[in-house]
Protein backbone atom coordinates (compact mmCIF):
# COMPACT_ATOMS: atom_id res chain seq x y z
CA UNK A 1 0.00 0.00 0.00
CA UNK A 2 2.96 2.47 0.12
CA UNK A 3 2.75 4.62 -2.23
CA UNK A 4 -0.75 4.65 -2.62
CA UNK A 5 -3.19 8.04 -3.09
CA UNK A 6 -6.35 8.48 -0.48
CA UNK A 7 -8.81 9.96 -2.60
CA UNK A 8 -11.78 12.28 -0.89
CA UNK A 9 -14.47 13.95 -2.52
CA UNK A 10 -16.79 15.80 0.35
CA UNK A 11 -20.22 16.64 0.37
CA UNK A 12 -22.01 18.71 3.22
CA UNK A 13 -23.23 15.16 5.44
CA UNK A 14 -20.74 12.20 3.21
CA UNK A 15 -17.42 11.72 2.62
CA UNK A 16 -17.14 9.54 -0.03
CA UNK A 17 -13.03 8.01 0.01
CA UNK A 18 -10.87 5.46 -2.25
CA UNK A 19 -7.29 4.55 -1.77
CA UNK A 20 -5.79 4.17 -5.17
CA UNK A 21 -2.70 2.13 -6.06
CA UNK A 22 -1.56 4.90 -8.93
CA UNK A 23 0.62 2.63 -10.58
CA UNK A 24 -1.80 -0.39 -11.38
CA UNK A 25 -4.55 1.89 -11.80
CA UNK A 26 -6.75 -0.13 -8.98
CA UNK A 27 -8.61 0.93 -5.92
CA UNK A 28 -7.00 -1.25 -3.11
CA UNK A 29 -10.60 0.02 -1.28
CA UNK A 30 -13.45 2.48 -1.49
CA UNK A 31 -16.19 3.41 0.96
CA UNK A 32 -18.47 6.06 1.96
CA UNK A 33 -19.11 7.79 5.31
CA UNK A 34 -22.91 8.95 5.17
CA UNK A 35 -25.60 11.35 7.55
CA UNK A 36 -22.54 13.00 9.39
CA UNK A 37 -24.19 15.22 12.14
CA UNK A 38 -27.25 12.81 12.50
CA UNK A 39 -28.12 10.48 15.36
CA UNK A 40 -27.71 7.63 13.50
CA UNK A 41 -24.21 7.91 10.85
CA UNK A 42 -23.11 5.37 8.36
CA UNK A 43 -19.28 4.64 7.45
CA UNK A 44 -18.83 1.37 4.45
CA UNK A 45 -16.03 0.14 3.36
CA UNK A 46 -15.72 -2.23 0.76
CA UNK A 47 -11.72 -4.10 0.38
CA UNK A 48 -10.90 -7.12 -1.57
CA UNK A 49 -14.72 -7.94 -2.55
CA UNK A 50 -15.83 -7.41 1.56
CA UNK A 51 -18.50 -4.78 2.30
CA UNK A 52 -18.30 -3.75 6.29
CA UNK A 53 -20.44 -0.97 7.82
CA UNK A 54 -20.08 1.05 11.09
CA UNK A 55 -23.28 3.02 12.57
CA UNK A 56 -23.01 5.03 14.99
CA UNK A 57 -23.28 8.69 15.37
CA UNK A 58 -20.73 11.30 13.70
CA UNK A 59 -20.39 14.20 14.85
CA UNK A 60 -18.23 15.92 11.95
CA UNK A 61 -16.24 15.45 8.94
CA UNK A 62 -12.47 14.95 10.98
CA UNK A 63 -14.89 12.34 13.26
CA UNK A 64 -15.90 10.43 10.48
CA UNK A 65 -12.48 10.66 8.45
CA UNK A 66 -11.13 8.84 11.80
CA UNK A 67 -14.03 6.43 11.64
CA UNK A 68 -13.35 5.00 7.89
CA UNK A 69 -9.42 5.29 9.11
CA UNK A 70 -9.93 2.72 11.66
CA UNK A 71 -11.84 0.47 10.15
CA UNK A 72 -9.38 0.72 7.10
CA UNK A 73 -6.66 -0.28 9.72
CA UNK A 74 -8.84 -3.16 10.71
CA UNK A 75 -8.65 -4.58 7.56
CA UNK A 76 -5.39 -4.50 7.20
CA UNK A 77 -4.65 -1.01 5.63
CA UNK A 78 -3.50 1.13 8.47
CA UNK A 79 -3.03 4.69 6.85
CA UNK A 80 -1.11 6.22 9.62
CA UNK A 81 1.83 3.82 9.25
CA UNK A 82 1.85 2.59 5.68
CA UNK A 83 3.13 5.65 4.60
CA UNK A 84 0.45 6.86 1.34
CA UNK A 85 1.76 8.94 -0.58
CA UNK A 86 -0.94 11.69 -0.84
CA UNK A 87 -4.25 13.07 0.04
CA UNK A 88 -6.04 14.09 -3.38
CA UNK A 89 -9.11 16.04 -2.55
CA UNK A 90 -11.90 16.80 -5.28
CA UNK A 91 -12.65 20.57 -5.23
CA UNK A 92 -15.81 21.41 -7.33
CA UNK A 93 -15.22 24.98 -8.07
CA UNK A 94 -12.01 26.46 -8.93
CA UNK A 95 -13.16 30.25 -10.15
CA UNK A 96 -10.40 32.43 -11.84
CA UNK A 97 -7.71 31.04 -9.41
CA UNK A 98 -7.10 27.18 -10.06
CA UNK A 99 -6.37 25.88 -13.25
CA UNK A 100 -3.79 23.09 -11.99
CA UNK A 101 -3.71 20.41 -9.05
CA UNK A 102 -2.88 22.83 -6.43
CA UNK A 103 -1.00 22.04 -2.65
CA UNK A 104 -3.40 22.73 -0.04
CA UNK A 105 -1.73 25.43 2.15
CA UNK A 106 -3.98 27.22 4.50
CA UNK A 107 -4.47 30.12 2.19
CA UNK A 108 -5.19 27.83 -0.33
CA UNK A 109 -8.06 26.67 1.92
CA UNK A 110 -8.81 30.34 2.65
CA UNK A 111 -9.44 30.44 -0.93
CA UNK A 112 -11.88 27.72 -2.17
CA UNK A 113 -13.56 29.07 0.78
CA UNK A 114 -13.94 31.82 -0.36
CA UNK A 115 -15.27 30.50 -4.15
CA UNK A 116 -18.52 28.82 -2.00
CA UNK A 117 -19.72 32.17 -3.45
CA UNK A 118 -20.02 30.77 -6.75
CA UNK A 119 -20.28 27.19 -5.75
CA UNK A 120 -22.75 27.53 -2.82
CA UNK A 121 -23.52 23.45 -2.73
CA UNK A 122 -20.27 22.27 -2.83
CA UNK A 123 -17.53 24.54 -2.06
CA UNK A 124 -18.16 24.78 1.59
CA UNK A 125 -18.76 21.12 2.06
CA UNK A 126 -15.30 20.29 0.20
CA UNK A 127 -13.36 22.90 2.44
CA UNK A 128 -14.96 21.25 5.70
CA UNK A 129 -13.62 17.68 4.16
CA UNK A 130 -10.28 19.13 3.68
CA UNK A 131 -9.84 20.60 6.97
CA UNK A 132 -10.26 17.19 8.66
CA UNK A 133 -8.18 15.64 6.58
CA UNK A 134 -5.63 17.37 6.94
CA UNK A 135 -6.13 17.45 10.86
CA UNK A 136 -6.26 13.39 10.46
CA UNK A 137 -3.40 12.99 8.28
CA UNK A 138 -1.11 16.17 8.90
CA UNK A 139 2.52 14.85 7.41
CA UNK A 140 1.08 13.94 3.54
CA UNK A 141 0.86 16.67 1.08
CA UNK A 142 -2.64 17.43 0.48
CA UNK A 143 -3.66 18.09 -3.29
CA UNK A 144 -7.19 19.75 -4.27
CA UNK A 145 -7.63 18.64 -8.01
CA UNK A 146 -10.57 21.24 -9.46
CA UNK A 147 -13.65 20.21 -11.44
CA UNK A 148 -13.20 23.86 -13.12
CA UNK A 149 -9.68 23.37 -14.09
CA UNK A 150 -9.74 21.57 -17.57
CA UNK A 151 -11.87 24.33 -18.73
CA UNK A 152 -9.73 27.03 -18.30
CA UNK A 153 -8.79 26.66 -21.62
CA UNK A 154 -11.85 27.73 -23.15
CA UNK A 155 -11.73 30.69 -25.73
CA UNK A 156 -13.20 33.97 -24.84
CA UNK A 157 -16.07 33.49 -27.34
CA UNK A 158 -17.23 30.32 -25.84
CA UNK A 159 -16.65 31.62 -22.01
CA UNK A 160 -18.33 34.67 -22.13
CA UNK A 161 -22.26 35.30 -21.36
CA UNK A 162 -23.83 37.97 -23.31
CA UNK A 163 -24.81 40.18 -20.54
CA UNK A 164 -23.41 43.86 -19.37
CA UNK A 165 -20.28 43.22 -19.03
CA UNK A 166 -19.52 45.34 -16.11
CA UNK A 167 -22.02 43.15 -14.18
CA UNK A 168 -20.59 40.07 -14.95
CA UNK A 169 -17.11 41.24 -14.70
CA UNK A 170 -17.78 42.55 -10.84
CA UNK A 171 -19.74 39.41 -10.28
CA UNK A 172 -17.32 36.57 -11.71
CA UNK A 173 -20.38 35.69 -14.53
CA UNK A 174 -18.81 33.72 -16.82
CA UNK A 175 -18.83 29.63 -18.36
CA UNK A 176 -16.19 27.50 -15.63
CA UNK A 177 -17.22 24.10 -16.81
CA UNK A 178 -17.09 21.15 -14.67
CA UNK A 179 -16.53 17.17 -14.55
CA UNK A 180 -12.73 18.70 -16.18
CA UNK A 181 -11.16 15.64 -14.58
CA UNK A 182 -13.43 13.17 -16.12
CA UNK A 183 -13.19 15.17 -19.88
CA UNK A 184 -9.61 15.32 -19.68
CA UNK A 185 -9.00 11.54 -18.62
CA UNK A 186 -11.39 10.30 -21.12
CA UNK A 187 -9.92 12.50 -23.50
CA UNK A 188 -6.66 10.74 -22.43
CA UNK A 189 -8.32 7.01 -22.63
CA UNK A 190 -9.54 7.84 -26.35
CA UNK A 191 -6.36 8.92 -27.39
CA UNK A 192 -4.67 5.88 -25.79
CA UNK A 193 -7.55 3.70 -27.59
CA UNK A 194 -7.07 4.75 -30.89
CA UNK A 195 -3.23 4.32 -30.79
CA UNK A 196 -3.11 8.04 -31.58
CA UNK A 197 -1.51 11.54 -30.08
CA UNK A 198 -3.97 13.50 -27.93
CA UNK A 199 -2.60 16.49 -29.78
CA UNK A 200 -4.03 15.38 -33.13
CA UNK A 201 -7.49 14.67 -31.94
CA UNK A 202 -10.71 16.36 -32.03
CA UNK A 203 -13.00 14.91 -30.04
CA UNK A 204 -16.50 15.77 -28.58
CA UNK A 205 -17.07 14.07 -24.73
CA UNK A 206 -20.21 13.28 -23.16
CA UNK A 207 -20.05 12.66 -19.73
CA UNK A 208 -23.98 11.19 -19.45
CA UNK A 209 -24.45 10.36 -14.78
CA UNK A 210 -26.40 12.02 -12.88
CA UNK A 211 -24.96 15.29 -13.70
CA UNK A 212 -24.26 15.53 -17.41
CA UNK A 213 -22.01 17.05 -19.77
CA UNK A 214 -20.44 17.84 -23.24
CA UNK A 215 -17.24 18.80 -23.97
CA UNK A 216 -15.73 20.05 -27.49
CA UNK A 217 -11.73 19.36 -27.25
CA UNK A 218 -9.20 20.27 -29.70
CA UNK A 219 -5.72 18.68 -29.52
CA UNK A 220 -6.40 17.59 -26.48
CA UNK A 221 -7.55 21.34 -25.09
CA UNK A 222 -10.84 21.73 -24.28
CA UNK A 223 -12.78 24.77 -26.71
CA UNK A 224 -16.64 24.32 -25.58
CA UNK A 225 -18.24 23.13 -22.58
CA UNK A 226 -21.94 22.43 -21.73
CA UNK A 227 -22.24 23.72 -18.21
CA UNK A 228 -21.47 27.12 -17.12
CA UNK A 229 -21.31 29.35 -14.13
CA UNK A 230 -23.09 26.51 -12.02
CA UNK A 231 -23.38 22.01 -13.23
CA UNK A 232 -27.28 23.82 -13.99
CA UNK A 233 -26.38 24.74 -17.67
CA UNK A 234 -26.47 22.13 -20.98
CA UNK A 235 -27.71 18.93 -20.70
CA UNK A 236 -30.67 17.42 -19.47
CA UNK A 237 -29.88 15.73 -16.23
CA UNK A 238 -30.89 13.26 -13.84
CA UNK A 239 -32.80 16.52 -11.68
CA UNK A 240 -31.19 19.21 -13.26
CA UNK A 241 -33.07 21.32 -15.86
CA UNK A 242 -30.11 21.83 -18.00
CA UNK A 243 -30.39 25.01 -20.32
CA UNK A 244 -33.71 26.94 -19.81
CA UNK A 245 -34.41 29.96 -21.00
CA UNK A 246 -33.50 32.48 -18.14
CA UNK A 247 -37.00 34.23 -18.22
CA UNK A 248 -38.34 31.41 -16.61
CA UNK A 249 -36.92 32.27 -13.71
CA UNK A 250 -38.00 35.84 -13.59
CA UNK A 251 -41.60 34.42 -14.56
CA UNK A 252 -41.90 31.99 -11.75
CA UNK A 253 -40.85 34.88 -9.52
CA UNK A 254 -43.01 37.83 -10.51
CA UNK A 255 -46.35 35.12 -11.56
CA UNK A 256 -45.98 32.10 -9.29
CA UNK A 257 -43.93 33.97 -6.40
CA UNK A 258 -41.55 31.83 -5.68
CA UNK A 259 -38.37 32.77 -4.36
CA UNK A 260 -34.66 32.33 -5.26
CA UNK A 261 -34.35 29.63 -2.86
CA UNK A 262 -37.54 27.71 -4.51
CA UNK A 263 -36.86 28.55 -7.84
CA UNK A 264 -32.82 27.08 -7.02
CA UNK A 265 -34.38 23.90 -5.56
CA UNK A 266 -36.93 23.57 -8.95
CA UNK A 267 -34.32 23.78 -11.19
CA UNK A 268 -31.55 21.60 -9.45
CA UNK A 269 -33.81 18.83 -7.81
CA UNK A 270 -36.95 18.86 -9.11
CA UNK A 271 -36.32 19.21 -12.69
CA UNK A 272 -34.49 17.00 -15.48
CA UNK A 273 -35.64 13.39 -16.11
CA UNK A 274 -37.11 13.31 -12.30
CA UNK A 275 -38.77 16.37 -13.13
CA UNK A 276 -40.45 15.21 -16.46
CA UNK A 277 -41.35 11.76 -15.25
CA UNK A 278 -40.94 11.24 -11.69
CA UNK A 279 -37.29 9.25 -11.65
CA UNK A 280 -33.82 10.55 -12.16
CA UNK A 281 -32.63 6.92 -12.29
CA UNK A 282 -31.87 5.63 -16.23
CA UNK A 283 -32.87 2.03 -15.07
CA UNK A 284 -36.12 2.91 -13.60
CA UNK A 285 -36.94 5.23 -16.39
CA UNK A 286 -36.96 2.86 -18.85
CA UNK A 287 -38.97 0.78 -16.52
CA UNK A 288 -41.70 3.08 -16.76
CA UNK A 289 -40.66 3.39 -20.72
CA UNK A 290 -41.69 -0.12 -21.29
CA UNK A 291 -45.11 0.41 -19.21
CA UNK A 292 -46.00 2.53 -22.05
CA UNK A 293 -45.58 5.28 -19.08
CA UNK A 294 -46.29 8.74 -21.69
CA UNK A 295 -44.00 10.90 -19.35
CA UNK A 296 -41.28 8.83 -19.24
CA UNK A 297 -40.85 8.50 -23.29
CA UNK A 298 -41.66 11.89 -23.21
CA UNK A 299 -38.31 12.37 -20.85
CA UNK A 300 -36.24 10.22 -22.72
CA UNK A 301 -36.89 11.78 -25.98
CA UNK A 302 -36.08 15.50 -24.08
CA UNK A 303 -32.89 14.01 -22.89
CA UNK A 304 -31.95 12.52 -26.68
CA UNK A 305 -32.94 15.92 -28.27
CA UNK A 306 -31.30 18.09 -25.91
CA UNK A 307 -28.07 15.89 -26.42
CA UNK A 308 -28.14 15.80 -30.10
CA UNK A 309 -27.90 19.63 -30.14
CA UNK A 310 -25.02 19.82 -28.28
CA UNK A 311 -23.25 17.25 -30.45
CA UNK A 312 -24.35 19.57 -33.66
CA UNK A 313 -23.41 22.37 -32.29
CA UNK A 314 -19.50 21.00 -31.28
CA UNK A 315 -19.49 19.00 -34.35
CA UNK A 316 -19.23 22.26 -36.16
CA UNK A 317 -18.07 24.34 -33.35
CA UNK A 318 -14.63 21.65 -34.45
CA UNK A 319 -14.98 21.78 -38.31
CA UNK A 320 -13.12 18.56 -38.41
CA UNK A 321 -14.23 15.57 -36.23
CA UNK A 322 -12.15 12.44 -35.30
CA UNK A 323 -14.34 10.65 -32.30
CA UNK A 324 -17.46 10.96 -29.78
CA UNK A 325 -17.17 9.21 -26.45
CA UNK A 326 -19.60 8.11 -24.25
CA UNK A 327 -19.03 7.62 -20.54
CA UNK A 328 -20.28 7.99 -17.03
CA UNK A 329 -23.30 5.48 -15.30
CA UNK A 330 -25.68 6.27 -18.61
CA UNK A 331 -22.95 7.18 -21.27
CA UNK A 332 -21.26 3.84 -20.19
CA UNK A 333 -23.95 1.09 -19.31
CA UNK A 334 -27.09 2.38 -21.56
CA UNK A 335 -26.55 1.51 -25.33
CA UNK A 336 -29.79 2.47 -26.51
CA UNK A 337 -29.11 6.41 -25.60
CA UNK A 338 -25.93 6.23 -27.25
CA UNK A 339 -27.66 4.72 -30.91
CA UNK A 340 -30.46 7.21 -30.52
CA UNK A 341 -28.24 10.49 -29.90
CA UNK A 342 -25.88 9.44 -33.35
CA UNK A 343 -28.86 7.76 -34.94
CA UNK A 344 -29.02 8.98 -38.95
CA UNK A 345 -25.48 10.73 -38.81
CA UNK A 346 -24.04 8.29 -41.70
CA UNK A 347 -23.64 11.47 -44.17
CA UNK A 348 -21.87 12.76 -41.32
CA UNK A 349 -19.41 10.53 -41.12
CA UNK A 350 -20.85 8.86 -37.79
CA UNK A 351 -21.75 5.08 -37.78
CA UNK A 352 -22.75 3.37 -34.60
CA UNK A 353 -22.15 -0.98 -35.18
CA UNK A 354 -25.38 -2.07 -33.43
CA UNK A 355 -23.77 -4.88 -32.13
CA UNK A 356 -20.55 -3.73 -31.11
CA UNK A 357 -23.08 -1.28 -29.56
CA UNK A 358 -24.63 -3.61 -27.45
CA UNK A 359 -21.62 -6.38 -26.76
CA UNK A 360 -21.33 -6.45 -23.06
CA UNK A 361 -17.50 -5.62 -22.99
CA UNK A 362 -16.76 -3.03 -20.10
CA UNK A 363 -13.90 -1.85 -21.18
CA UNK A 364 -12.74 1.12 -23.06
CA UNK A 365 -13.62 0.41 -26.68
CA UNK A 366 -15.16 1.32 -30.25
CA UNK A 367 -18.40 1.04 -31.11
CA UNK A 368 -18.67 2.78 -34.42
CA UNK A 369 -18.51 0.94 -38.00
CA UNK A 370 -15.47 0.09 -39.96
CA UNK A 371 -16.52 2.84 -42.43
CA UNK A 372 -17.53 5.55 -40.33
CA UNK A 373 -14.89 7.94 -40.66
CA UNK A 374 -15.85 9.42 -36.95
CA UNK A 375 -15.05 7.04 -34.14
CA UNK A 376 -17.35 6.61 -31.75
CA UNK A 377 -16.19 5.07 -28.31
CA UNK A 378 -17.41 3.97 -24.62
CA UNK A 379 -14.62 5.15 -22.42
CA UNK A 380 -15.44 4.28 -18.49
CA UNK A 381 -14.59 7.49 -16.47
CA UNK A 382 -12.15 7.58 -13.92
CA UNK A 383 -12.20 10.78 -11.93
CA UNK A 384 -10.30 8.88 -8.62
CA UNK A 385 -7.34 7.60 -10.66
CA UNK A 386 -6.71 11.05 -12.03
CA UNK A 387 -7.15 12.79 -9.23
CA UNK A 388 -4.64 10.44 -7.96
CA UNK A 389 -2.12 10.55 -9.91
CA UNK A 390 -2.52 14.56 -9.94
CA UNK A 391 -2.20 14.50 -6.17
CA UNK A 392 1.15 12.05 -6.50
CA UNK A 393 2.54 14.88 -8.50
CA UNK A 394 3.25 16.26 -5.03
CA UNK A 395 4.46 13.79 -2.91
CA UNK A 396 7.53 13.96 -1.30
P1 LIG B 1 -22.76 10.56 -10.76
O1 LIG B 1 -23.06 11.76 -11.61
O2 LIG B 1 -23.58 10.50 -9.53
O3 LIG B 1 -21.29 10.28 -10.57
P2 LIG B 1 -22.82 8.15 -12.39
O4 LIG B 1 -21.85 8.48 -13.44
O5 LIG B 1 -22.47 7.08 -11.41
O6 LIG B 1 -23.34 9.42 -11.62
O7 LIG B 1 -24.20 7.77 -13.11
C1 LIG B 1 -25.32 7.45 -12.34
C2 LIG B 1 -26.49 7.24 -13.25
O8 LIG B 1 -26.14 6.33 -14.30
C3 LIG B 1 -27.65 6.57 -12.52
O9 LIG B 1 -28.51 7.52 -11.97
C4 LIG B 1 -28.32 5.82 -13.63
O10 LIG B 1 -29.24 6.71 -14.25
C5 LIG B 1 -27.24 5.53 -14.62
N1 LIG B 1 -26.80 4.11 -14.63
C6 LIG B 1 -25.79 3.57 -13.94
N2 LIG B 1 -25.69 2.24 -14.21
C7 LIG B 1 -26.66 1.95 -15.11
C8 LIG B 1 -27.08 0.77 -15.79
N3 LIG B 1 -26.47 -0.39 -15.62
N4 LIG B 1 -28.13 0.87 -16.63
C9 LIG B 1 -28.76 2.05 -16.82
N5 LIG B 1 -28.40 3.19 -16.21
C10 LIG B 1 -27.37 3.16 -15.38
Amino acid sequence: MKGSVLVINSGSSSIKFQLVDPDAGDAVADGIVERIGEPEGLVKLRHGGVDTEHRGPIADHSEGLRQAFSMLAEVGLDLASAGIAAVGHRVVHGGEVFYQPTEITPEVLAEISRLSELAPLHNPANATGIEGAVRELPDVPHVAVFDTAYFHTLPARARTYAIDRDVAREHSVRRYGFHGTSHEYVAGQVAATLGRDVAELNQIVLHLGNGASASAIEGGRAVDTSMGLTPLEGLVMGTRSGDIDAGVVTHLHRSAGMDVEEIDALLNRRSGLKGLCGVNDFRELRRLIDTGDADAVLAYDVYVHRLRKYIGAYLVTLGRLDAITFTAGVGENVAEVRADALAGLAGLGIEVDPDRNTAKDRGARLISTDDSAVAVLVVPTNEELAIARAALRFAR
